[in-house]
């Protein structure tokens, strides 16, 4: 897409500091550098998000999270790492091509602070059966 930034490091157009690289997929540095080593995988192919996505497309992506996950993390001496994808502005998401972020961890206070706050004492066990009839009915 003509005016994607993510579709223009593709095409070389802008610059991207690039790891990995291959006919499907492109992995490349964060320019926010969340943490030491933050690094953003994308399709080639332009999709806005995980609703869009072709199945083979994010499976192929996938595929090769693990190798790149374990050279940034051992790159770096990193104790874990993150993997995020935010769908939609309400989810954090800025750029508006499919790309998952993997975040290596140092601590605490490395730059990354993922919070999910808990609500299991508004649900019983009846209306947790009830959301999963919601869900299920969809799929
Ligand atoms: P999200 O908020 O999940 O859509 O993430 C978008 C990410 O793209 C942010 O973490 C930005 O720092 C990153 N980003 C934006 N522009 C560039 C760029 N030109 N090169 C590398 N990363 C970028
Ligand atoms: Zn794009």
């Amino acid at each position: 897409m003509s005016n994607c930034i993510f579709c223009k490091i593709i095409k070389g157009e802008i610059p991207g500091v690039k790891i990995y690289e291959d006919d499907r997929i492109l992995a490349f540095l964060d320019i926010s550098q969340a943490t030491k080593g933050h690094t953003l995988v994308i399709p080639k192919e332009h999709v806005e998000n995980v609703f869009e996505v072709k199945e083979d497309t994010i499976a192929y992506l996938f595929s090769k999270v693990p190798q790149l996950a374990k050279a940034i993390t051992s790159a770096f001496n990193a104790e874990g790492l993150n993997i995020l994808n935010n769908n939609g502005k309400v989810a954090g998401q800025s750029v508006f091509h499919f790309h998952v972020h993997l975040i290596p961890r140092y601590g605490n206070e490395d730059g990354y602070q993922p919070v999910l706050v808990n609500h299991m004492n508004d649900y019983t066990k009846e209306d947790l059966v009830k959301i999963a009839e919601q869900i299920k009915a969809k799929l």
